[in-house]
């Protein structure tokens, strides 16, 4: 962190002072401000409120309405301390309106039933609900008043994210100490004005004070839907500074040299004469993409996307041998052991025939094969494929020229750098292609590859037929059974599915093992096998041979079978507890069916009742099979994360933006983020260091 130049020390210190030079700030509650990742005063600042609650303004009781959050005031007119079922104290308030709101205390103190008398003036807050006997507060907060006409708040009442013995009054008071020291625009400012302004976006002293403390009458609606325009400005600044902070790490990885793999085509030809297959007219496009990419003596960083099926491995194939061609090792890095088979006997199958040795290096390669591994890795054999095993310490490439990585969503930013770092020799990285198989919603993909090119593979093979979907309580689940006999006494072939809500392996296996047993007692005249995550290499592999040869009707499985197997006369698949998967995870599973020429379909299960989302989710299951379609939805309903996966999001955690509601910015994003770049260099940089801060992730990279 030395980048920073000393011309402007006022304006790049404006508060990086520790908090501890906050009046009132001492060792215990910085601590207690350090567990809210708050060290510095400017963290303060960028602090924001979760909420707001309106204490400016008393509502009439006479216009309460069931589910409002307001503030009430009136005079005590009963009080009514029961026992019946549990204690309760009951208090009927009033006001001029002559309507009476029932306040309801289930836990309180003598003292406080003290407090409470005829006649004396209560101020309230809290959400309205409907009581038996007419409208009612639960537990509201309340303040003793002496008498009407005592001066209201005169901004909305903001409430924080906060942690255990950190109250809101006083972590609201430590805030406005540090928004007392909120410098002037001419300070704080780093957006030029020349930008901001045809976006309509105001300055961020004045976003960040309406945050904080908006005035009486602020939109309080568009404030709760993060869409007041002070909270867009502050959504914007932070989007562009997640896109400026990947932005950066490419245009410093894209310093690197990289070796141009150029190659002579020949191991590619006949490795095209071999494929039983012509590759599709999108593949082609893709793979030439990223052959141009390859020429290039600075590393490729591409990113290819396709639909489950869409074949990205042939592309993959084609980039590894173009390496090989030019003297280079490859190495193939997947998320799951299984993943990692399937590869590594796709491409044992594809490239041994053309005299190349396929090294395998997985977490299970253990003892003299593992040594075996490595000093093969270590020799220059050509081809490694593995998991994240690749990344350990003491693997040791000879002339890794390309690293692939089929993240599956499932390895973030830093494990693709990790990777890159394995190669980097004498000034130069590998290339890297990244291959995924959710479609990435574009204004996703700007922000959450902004470090990535993109290519897509926008068409499948030819011969797939579309999967018919249902949607079936579990409470049919006989007759679905019934359904799987029928459709394997034609001699097709079936997928039982079952998933855990828990990232639970041992459950999930569990669970399949039940499933395993109650199929074989209804279904003794199929052969039903199971393979689940526990189970050895050499059992999954009997059992997924013996489903691909036709021997085994049925396979009971986990979400193992997501990625990886490929049986074109499997036309049925049932997914169980359907309704607590993400969509993309779905879309993975049903993509293993429907390869065939047979019509296929797939049953989602799920356990009634059903939650509103979880309909919809299903009937979108229901209604396309298109990757894009199902993971714009995905986007909208579920969020980010969970398109992305959960490993992304860690470095995805916004403050105020929403990827999926503030979408609509990232082309202006886009956009500013390219201007800064090209001639605000500093200013980009300061903007990292303050949304980012201490925490510069990328700062290694
Ligand atoms: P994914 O994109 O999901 O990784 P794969 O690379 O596993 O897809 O390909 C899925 C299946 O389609 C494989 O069996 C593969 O051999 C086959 N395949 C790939 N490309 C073609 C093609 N152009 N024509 C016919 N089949 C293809
Ligand atoms: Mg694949």
């Amino acid at each position: 962190m030395s980048t920073v130049s000393s011309r402007a020390p006022a304006a790049l210190d404006a508060g990086t002072q520790p908090l501890t030079t906050l009046k009132g700030v001492g060792p215990a509650l910085a601590v207690s401000l350090g567990k809210l990742g708050l060290e510095r005063v400017q963290d303060l600042w960028f602090h924001l409120p979760l909420r707001y609650e309106d204490r400016t303004r008393l509502v009439p009781l006479a216009e309460l309405k069931v589910g409002d959050r307001v503030q009430v005031e009136g005079v005590i007119e009963a009080i009514d301390r029961g026992f019946r079922y549990r204690p309760q104290l009951k208090v009927a308030l009033g006001d001029d309106s002559h309507v009476t709101l029932l306040l309801r205390f289930f836990h309180f103190r003598r003292a406080q039933v003290e407090q409470m008398a005829v006649g004396s003036r209560l101020r309230c807050y809290g959400e309205v609900r409907q009581g038996p006997t007419g409208l009612e507060m639960v537990h509201p907060q309340y303040e003793r008043i002496s008498g009407p006409g005592t001066p209201l708040d005169g901004t909305l009442t903001p409430i924080y994210p906060t942690t255990d013995g950190l109250g809101q009054k006083r972590l609201g008071s430590v805030i406005d100490k540090a928004l007392a020291q909120l410098p002037g625009d001419d300070v704080l400012e780093l957006l030029p004005p020349a930008l901001r302004a045809p976006l309509g976006l105001g300055s961020l002293r004045e976003a960040l004070l309406t945050v904080h403390r908006p005035p009486a009458g602020a939109d309080l609606q568009r404030l709760a839907r993060n869409q007041h325009p002070a909270q867009q400005r502050l959504a914007f600044e932070e989007l562009l500074t997640q896109h400026l902070t990947l932005r950066r790490l490419r245009e410093r990885v894209r310093r690197y040299r990289a070796p141009p793999l150029v190659g002579d085509g020949r191991l590619r030809q006949r490795f095209l004469a071999d494929l039983p297959f012509t590759p599709t007219g999108a593949q082609s496009r893709v793979a030439e993409e990223v052959a141009a990419d390859l020429h290039h003596d600075h590393p490729m960083l591409r990113l290819v996307q396709g639909d489950v099926g869409s074949g990205k491995t042939v592309v993959a194939a084609l980039a590894a041998l173009n390496a090989v061609e030019s003297g280079f090792q490859i190495a193939l890095m997947a998320p799951t052991e299984l993943l990692a088979e399937q590869h590594l006997r796709n491409f044992r199958d594809w490239f041994e025939p053309l005299g190349l040795e396929v090294v395998w290096l997985a977490g299970k390669v253990q003892g003299r094969a593992r040594k075996a591994a490595l000093e093969a890795v270590a020799g220059g054999a050509p081809v490694v494929v593995g998991t994240h095993a690749l990344m350990q310490e003491g693997v040791m490439f000879a002339r890794l020229g390309l690293v692939i990585v089929d993240e599956q969503h499932r390895f973030g930013v830093h494990q693709r750098l990790a990777l890159r770092d394995k190669g980097r020799q004498a000034g130069e990285v590998p290339h890297q292609l990244v291959l995924t198989a959710t479609p990435i919603p574009r204004t996703l993909a700007m922000s959450a590859y902004a470090d990535l090119d993109v290519s897509s593979i926008d068409e499948l093979p030819p011969g797939r037929t579309p999967v018919q979907t249902v949607v079936v309580s579990n409470a049919r689940r006989g007759e679905v059974v019934e359904r799987i006999r029928a459709a394997c006494l034609e001699g097709r072939q079936a997928y039982w599915v079952c998933t855990l809500i828990e990232e639970s392996e041992q459950l999930e296996a569990q669970a399949a093992e039940v499933a395993h047993a109650e199929l074989q007692a209804a279904l003794p005249e199929l052969a039903v096998a199971l393979v689940h995550g526990r189970m050895k290499a050499a059992e999954k592999q009997a059992a997924m041979d013996a489903f691909k040869a036709g021997e085994i009707a049925v396979l009971v499985a986990t979400t193992v079978i997501e990625v990886g197997v490929d049986v074109p006369n499997a036309s049925l698949m049932i997914i169980e507890n359907a309704e607590r998967l993400g969509l993309s995870q779905l879309h993975q599973l049903r993509g293993r069916v429907g390869r065939g020429a047979v019509a296929s379909s797939c049953v989602l299960l799920y356990r009634p009742p059903l939650s509103q989302m979880a309909r919809e989710r299903l009937q979108v299951m229901r209604d396309t099979g298109d990757g894009f379609r199902i993971a714009e939805k995905d986007l909208e309903l579920r969020g980010p994360g969970e398109v992305l996966g959960t490993r992304q999001t860690g470095q995805m955690s916004f403050r105020v933006a929403d990827l999926a509601r503030d979408a609509h910015l990232m082309p202006a994003v886009q956009e500013v983020g390219e201007v800064l770049l090209a001639e605000h260099e500093a200013l980009a940089e300061r903007l990292v260091r303050r949304w980012v801060g201490g925490a510069a992730r990328y700062a290694d990279a």
